[in-house]
Parts: structure tokens; sequence; C-alpha cells
């Protein structure tokens, strides 16, 4: 394999080929690795015309290279370039993310206040209402999603599990300004920029998740605003993990497996499960914690809503219907 790119030109000094990526992750937030080779091959094409590249010339390595310099050059200003594999296809992505302490205004640049406040009920639908101990599904349904463009009567704020009784009131003013309700035309276009914008997925069967770009930028963000430690409320509160990372690749699990055991916190995604339980020895597949039998068949993202996550039950029964159990 020909590296002869990887770490030319002028490894680690910020010249022109980074600022012209850069320039394209300005342009463009979000490439897979496949888009960005012919994006860094013309770059470098244009740095050095004498050189014969090929856009498969450029490696993995090259990238890497290229972006490292970049985030040294950046991280001043609060950018990073991140990459992630795509939970579906494992496609590596990249993204330019801005780490600032509002991520979601940051991603909604776009967007209204109003149009904001839509965009953080998806996400406390896909992961609070929609994302329970039985059913991880983390999707959102397409009329489902529309139907969120109405405003709740009372704004709260990312509600947690309990009602607040007096501290709604308190959590309501905190919440600033009345949040109005989007309009289902308006709703509908929301969604398809967030597509477009490569923030949300949507599926075949019409489920909206989050695609990778809104993995990368929101990932602190997630954890932060969903999973609750201990005594994060009252004294007597369970904590509560609603974002999980992968048991292989230690990203966040939001399309999966999970452990047959509800109880357990294990989650992976396919092919990390796969390569995993690949290099177990024996023919007994055991999740790494709980050790309960590994059957691979307990899911995590729309496929969770089928039949509580499973693909089908044993006794050809679903005993997980009930979804209340928090
Ligand atoms: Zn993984
Ligand atoms: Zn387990």
């Amino acid at each position: 394999m020909s590296n002869r790119y990887a770490d030319s030109p002028d490894p680690g000094h910020y010249n022109h080929t980074h600022r012209a990526l850069l320039q394209a992750f300005l342009s463009q937030s979000v490439m897979t690795f496949d888009e960005l080779k012919p994006v860094i091959a013309e770059i470098l094409i244009a740095h050095e015309p004498d050189r014969e590249i090929l856009v498969n010339d450029i490696t993995q390595q090259t990238v890497t290279s290229m972006v490292q310099t970049i985030n040294a050059h950046v991280n001043a200003l609060d950018y990073e370039i991140r990459s992630t594999r795509n939970q579906n296809n494992r496609n590596l992505t990249y993204a330019l993310v801005n780490g600032t302490s509002d991520p979601l205004t940051q991603i909604a640049t776009s967007f209204t206040p109003d149009e904001i406040a839509y965009i953080k009920r998806l996400l406390d639908f896909m992961f609070e209402t929609n994302n329970t101990k039985i059913r991880e599904v983390m999707a959102v349904k397409g009329l489902k999603a529309v139907q969120l463009a109405k405003a709740p009567p009372r704004n709260r704020q990312s509600q947690a599990a309990g009602d607040g009784d007096g501290d709604e009131e308190s959590m309501a003013t905190q919440a600033g300004p009345v949040i109005k309700s989007v309009l289902p035309n308006d709703a509908e276009k929301v969604l398809s920029q967030l597509v477009v914008q490569g923030f949300f997925d949507r599926s075949h069967a019409g489920y909206y998740s989050l695609a990778p770009r809104a993995l990368m930028e929101l990932r602190t963000y997630l954890k932060e605003t969903y999973n609750e430690p201990p005594g994060d409320e009252d004294e007597d509160d369970e904590p509560v993990t609603r974002i999980r990372d992968c048991e292989g690749c230690r990203e966040i699990v939001t399309v999966g497996l999970r452990c047959d055991n509800k109880e357990c916190g294990v989650r992976w995604h396919d092919h990390c499960a796969m390569q995993y339980f690949r290099n177990q020895q024996g023919s007994r597949r055991r999740c790494p914690k709980c050790k309960a039998e590994w059957e691979g068949e307990t899911y995590v993202g729309e496929k969770a809503d089928q039949a509580g996550g499973r693909r089908r039950t044993t006794n050809g029964q679903s005993s997980m219907i009930d979804e209340d159990d928090e």
C-alpha cells in the first residue's frame, strides 16, 4: 500500500493544505472518509501540481495526520474535527465540531428559538420517553416527530422521570421565555433540514435518530442531560443511565445490541459485539460483565420498538410489553 502522502507535505506544520481542508469542513461540516479522499487529493494536487496524486493514495493516515495538525491549530477557538463510525454502515465519518457550552444552539444556528425548543423536545422524546429500561429505541417515528411540534402547555426543561411537584414551577421559570408551538409544515421542514445537515438520520421505516454528526457534537451533552448520577435530585433516587457507551469501541450506542439481562449496563454496536464474541473461546457466549448467556437478540435502536426489543421470544409470546418499570 502506497503511503507516500501520509506524512506530506510538511507534517505538523499548518500550511495551505490544512487551511483548504478546514475551509472544506466549514462549508460541509460532515464528510465520510470516502467523501474526503477526492477533496484532499485535490487540495494536495493544488499544493504540489508536479506530483502525481491519486484519490486512492489518500489513506486514513493521511487524513489523521492532516486532522491532527488542523486540530492543534483550531483548538484555541474551541473547534475540533472529530471522527466516528456510522453505527449503521460503519462508514468512518468526520465532522467539524464546536465544543462550546451550548451545543444545541451550535447545532441549530439556522433555526429559530421555538424551533430549537422543538428539537429539544425531539431529543427528550428519543432519549427519555422512547428510551426506557425495557425498550431503548432512542429514535422517534415520523408522525410522532411532527406531533411534537406542539409545545406542551407548560415548558419544562428536560424532564426527569419523576414529576417535580413544587419543582415544576421553578423549572418553568428557569426555562425562560414562553416557548411557542411550531407549525406542522415548519416541523417537517426542520426535520428535513436536520437530515440534510447530517444531524438526523431517517430510516426506511420512517424513524428519526441521531446521525454521526449529532453524536459527535452532542456526546457530552447527551450524557450530561439524560444520565442522572446518584443523588442528583432526590436522595433516594437511583442513578439513571440512559446513554451508554459500547463495550468494544467506547462510543455511544444508539443503534446496536444490549445484554439480555435488563439490569446489565453492557451495550454493543453490532460489529463490536461480533468481534468480541468471535474471539471468545468455547461455545458458550457470556456477557463480559454480568456473565449472563449472550444471545445477541436484544436490540438498541428502532429494532427495539418491535416486541420490546427481541426478534422473537422463545415461547412465542412477548413478556416484555410492559413499558413502565422505572
Ligand atoms: Zn462499538
Ligand atoms: Zn450483562
